[in-house]
């Protein structure tokens, strides 16, 4: 297991078991893919950005709207021009290929297709993301501190948690995997169960005659429902 990989997780899952005794709730899968998101994009329009290596992958891939928004906001137009200039040059000579002769049209198609699908900071993320979640796994599989770190997260978000569980049944033996369902799955359970009461008192308060019943800490639940469904909005 590489130190790299092992390091940011057993820091995720710290920070985010102490986040969760102070009453703040982050999925630390969500809190590394952050840190991984603001480590690209950082990277990209900085120290990555001129080499010519980077410069291919980013001419092909180009950017999803959601990180080209976010390279946006990082305050530095002319790197990031500069790398969009070279981009739609090798839009632009990919139309031509498909223009002559029209014939191959069809294929120009297939191939502006995945660059308008594709992403250089998604591709990189997740990369890095999917090693994470298998460190994770072998991390519970081989260091019990790790184990009691897991024991002390509030919840996992539906995808991180679907990922998690998924690498832990490749890595682990049936025996390991099912101690893990027992624990790790039974947590995340009994979360999921908590989180649907409270959506669904969120819901009584609005028939009249439950009004006068206190929330209980129910008014934010579509808030958390939809973290839960869509991965927490960390800001670090
Ligand atoms: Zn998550
Ligand atoms: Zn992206």
């Amino acid at each position: 297991m590489e130190q790299i990989y092992t390091i940011p997780v057993n820091e995720a899952f710290e920070a985010s078991a102490a986040d969760s005794e102070s009453g703040k709730h982050i999925c630390p899968f969500c809190r590394l893919f952050k840190k991984l998101e603001r480590d690209e994009t950082e990277l990209i329009l900085g120290a990555s950005m001129m080499e010519p290596d980077t410069r291919v992958k980013t001419n092909e891939s180009g950017f999803c709207p959601e990180h080209l928004g976010i390279l946006f906001t990082m305050g530095k137009r002319l790197p990031l021009t500069l790398m969009l200039e070279s981009h739609l040059g090798y839009i632009s000579e990919q139309m031509k290929q498909g223009l002559f002769p029209a014939k191959s049209g069809a294929s120009a198609a297939k191939k502006l297709k995945s660059i308008s699908d594709g992403c250089y900071i998604c591709d990189r993320i997740e990369h890095n993301f999917s090693m994470m979640i298998e460190a994770a796994a072998l991390l519970w599989q081989n260091d019990s501190s790790f184990r009691e770190k897991c024991a002390r997260q509030h919840h996992f978000c539906l995808e991180h948690f679907t990922r998690f569980l998924a690498a832990a049944q490749v890595r682990l033996s049936k025996k390991e995997f099912a101690e893990f369902y027992r624990t790790v799955g039974a947590a995340e359970a009994d979360y999921i169960a908590a989180l649907n009461e409270d959506v669904s008192r969120f819901c009584k308060k609005f028939d009249y005659r439950y009004a006068d019943e206190p929330w209980e800490g129910a008014k934010d639940a579509p808030e958390r429902c939809a973290a839960f469904l869509s991965g927490d909005k960390v800001e670090l």
